[in-house]
């Protein structure tokens, strides 16, 4: 197989925080590796923008070294940073003040493209908007992406729209979401829209359920204060599972096109039927001897906040009624997985006289680790002794089937970020799916918030709080084992 590597225009990328963590760890590396990829056009420039004082060989220092850390050590070249490194500048400039905005709206060139990444704080997004406008450095063609999270909740996201909408048209904000980035989620769309096979069977006549999980090794340490007034709900379902499920749940878009996408998702959202409290279960980490439990790592020991959830989530509309979607994420699991597994129902009738062994077919959808899909279907078990069956997987691993091309497979970053350049919305959220999510997930938190729920303890390295397991028991179903 033979990688594609689609030219992009010129361009000017302002990174707002480009000495931040975030441009550290997945901006500036997502560029390189696109520019080893020969994907960086020799007219593009780089712009990391943040109050420190500093010249630019000073950034290119500082960028050189975050491209040692954080670029896989196979795909660092010292020739390929040099090069990269002379496409990079630096202004340092204060978005609440005018230090530096006018350096910058000098700078800018006429006849590429201009994207300012907001790679920082989100109560500074509206000073951003409002400073590139009065210095008139964005234009009708520039466009900004913004990051998670936006808004905690219904309210801020729709006063975080406003303040961008005051200068900016929903074509030029790209709100990422890096989930959508990944290669098996685009795959997902694939696989539904670019094949026959699944479409007559993806109903509730014919999936018994929907499972998604989202499940992490590390604990909360190091972003803990972050983390605390987020929680599992908002930091993860609202935006990353709520995506996934919309892919999953969401009727045929009439073209593979922004908003033709983004309305098909923005349905799903605004099908969903309201969660009752006995359709979730919350928990917090335990200490265990050798580390702190959640409320240490927060320091905080009062918390309240979820370090995990799960719930059952029900949509009204003619193809899902009755098949629930079982979500579950968090941290200090037992494995660091993520995947969405699809249950068929099980034939309607056996004409075998097996009783034990039987599985519905799964179909699972992994996107980390190993990246890849595999159907598990019934076969006879080879060799004399009778009709047994027994279950075996049908597996295809991205990195196998791709073979050496699979290094080249861009991550998240990568992709998304040359997305924007081109102008291709469709993997960001728009700005009515994010507040559709808000407006589902508002009251969830709001009932747990006014009944003083408390989250209940799991032990580190399980698999969540036991409660959780009887969210399925209860209605004849199993989570999937948390493996790698
Ligand atoms: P961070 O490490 O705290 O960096 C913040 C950046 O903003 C720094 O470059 C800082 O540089 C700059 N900054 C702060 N105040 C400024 C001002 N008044 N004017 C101009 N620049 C200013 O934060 P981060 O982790 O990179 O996160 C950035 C954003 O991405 C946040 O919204 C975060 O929630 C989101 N995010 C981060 C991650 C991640 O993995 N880190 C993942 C998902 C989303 P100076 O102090 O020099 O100004």
């Amino acid at each position: 197989m033979v990688s594609r590597v689609i030219p992009v225009d010129d361009f000017d990328l302002v990174i707002f925080g480009g000495t931040g963590d975030l441009a550290r760890r997945k901006i500036l590396p997502g560029l390189y590796l696109r520019f080893v990829a020969g994907q960086i056009p020799d007219g593009a420039r780089i712009i990391g923008a943040a109050r420190s004082e500093m010249d630019v060989p000073r950034y290119r220092d500082m960028v050189a070294e975050a491209l040692q850390e954080f670029v896989p050590a196979a795909r660092y070249d010292r020739d390929f940073v040099a090069a990269f490194l002379g496409r990079v500048f630096y202004v340092a400039i204060d978005a609440k003040g005018s230090a530096g905005w006018q350096v910058l709206a000098d700078m800018m060139r006429s006849n590429v493209v201009r994207a300012f990444y907001f790679s920082v704080a989100p109560a500074l997004f509206g000073d951003l908007a409002e400073k590139l406008h009065s210095y008139a450095i964005a234009g009708a063609q520039s466009r900004i992406v913004v990051e998670k999270p936006f808004g905690r909740d219904l309210q801020s996201a729709r006063a975080l729209n406003r303040a961008l909408a005051l200068h900016f048209s929903e074509e030029q904000i790209y709100r990422i979401d890096h989930y959508l980035g990944k290669e098996t989620v685009q795959n997902l769309m694939a696989v539904r829209f670019a094949n026959s096979l699944f479409e007559p069977l993806w109903n509730a006549r014919h999936v018994d359920h929907v499972q998604i999980t989202v499940a992490e090794t590390v604990g909360v340490a190091g972003r803990g204060s972050y983390y605390d007034k987020a929680g599992a709900m908002r930091d993860m379902v609202q935006n990353h599972m709520m995506q996934l499920l919309c892919l999953i749940a969401m009727e045929a878009p009439f073209r593979f096109e922004a908003d033709a996408v983004r309305d098909e998702k923005l349905k799903v959202i605004r099908a969903l039927d309201a969660v009752m409290p006995d359709q979730i279960v919350r928990g917090q980490y335990s200490a265990t001897p050798q580390q702190p439990g959640y409320v240490q790592d927060v320091e905080n020991p009062a918390s309240r906040s979820e370090s995990y959830v799960a719930l059952k989530v029900a949509i009204s509309n003619w193809r899902w009624k009755g098949t629930p979607f079982y979500l579950r994420t968090g941290k200090r699991l037992r494995a660091r997985t993520s995947e969405i597994a699809i249950v068929f129902k099980a034939p309607p009738h056996s004409i075998f006289e097996q009783s034990d062994g039987w599985h519905e077919n799964v179909l699972v959808i992994r996107l980390q680790p190993n990246e890849g899909m595999t159907l598990s279907v019934m076969i006879k078990e080879p060799g004399p002794g009778g009709m047994r069956l027994s279950e075996v997987p049908l597996n295809m691993s991205f990195a196998e089937a791709l073979g050496d091309d699979a290094d080249d497979v861009p991550d998240a970053y990568e992709r998304l970020i040359m997305d924007v350049i081109r102008g291709n919305q469709t993997l960001f959220m728009r700005g009515d799916e994010v507040e559709a999510a808000w407006a589902w997930t508002d009251p969830i938190i709001e009932g747990w918030e006014a009944r003083g729920d408390k989250p209940s303890p799991y032990d580190a390295g399980s698999s969540g709080p036991e409660n959780a397991l009887m969210l399925m028991h209860r209605d004849g179903r199993r989570w999937r084992e948390i493996k790698t």
